[in-house]
């Protein structure tokens, strides 16, 4: 039987490149599993169902709910996400390292609900950088890159309840440090390989 999967949840602001630094992690780090969420916000060019995220209807993601198939779901800028339970579940038990990409509200379900997950804030060097990296997308007014930059400025005050902070002012190294909290997650005495001494 292999070990199980650890579980790592990753928040950070929209701006603090999360997606990159992640990116980033799958290319140095095998045994990664991404999961793969729900959402009932429509599809931007280029995602694909299934792939991006599982495109629901509104209907559709409450019965999930219902049924009790979601490990976490929050609402975010008038639309659902979530995380279907099933997949997480099962590849924990393969002994995959499953690492949910999802925001604050999400996140504060998963500890309490899930004793044994490890959360990490990435925090963007400086408000000034956020903003600089909200307006160089060019594809917000400026009234959405305003608010943006203040949901992204309360989402910085809840790092504190996440077990680690890493701050992302260099992909790589942001990367690299995450690389480190797994390998010293899995030499914690509970998720170490169960060794007798005759
Ligand atoms: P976007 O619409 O830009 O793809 O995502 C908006 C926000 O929702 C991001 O902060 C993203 O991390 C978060 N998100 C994506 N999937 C999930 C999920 O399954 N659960 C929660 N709580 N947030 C999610």
């Amino acid at each position: 039987m292999p070990e199980r999967g650890l579980l790592l949840v990753v928040s950070g602001p929209s701006g603090a490149g999360k997606g990159t630094v992640l990116k980033s992690l799958f290319t140095k780090r095998e045994g990664l599993f991404s999961s793969v969420s729900a959402t009932t916000r429509l599809p931007r060019p280029g995602e694909v169902h299934g792939e991006s995220y599982y495109f629901l209807s509104k209907d559709l993601f409450r019965q999930e709910i219902k049924d009790g198939n979601m490990l976490e779901y929050a609402g975010y800028c008038d639309n659902y996400y979530g995380t279907p339970r099933g997949p997480v579940e099962e590849k924990r038990n393969q002994g995959y390292d499953v690492v949910l990409e999802i925001e604050v509200q999400g996140a504060m379900k998963v500890r309490h609900s899930c004793e044994d997950a490890t959360l990490i804030f990435i925090m963007p060097p400086s408000v000034a950088e956020l903003e600089k990296r909200l307006r160089k997308r060019g594809t917000e007014k400026e009234e959405v890159v305003q608010r943006r930059l203040e949901t992204s400025k309360a989402e910085v005050h809840t790092a504190s309840a996440y077990d680690y902070i890493v701050l992302n002012d260099e992909v790589n190294r942001a990367a690299h440090d995450i690389d480190c909290i797994i390998t010293a997650e899995k030499l914690k005495p509970g998720n170490c390989p169960k060794i007798f001494i005759e």
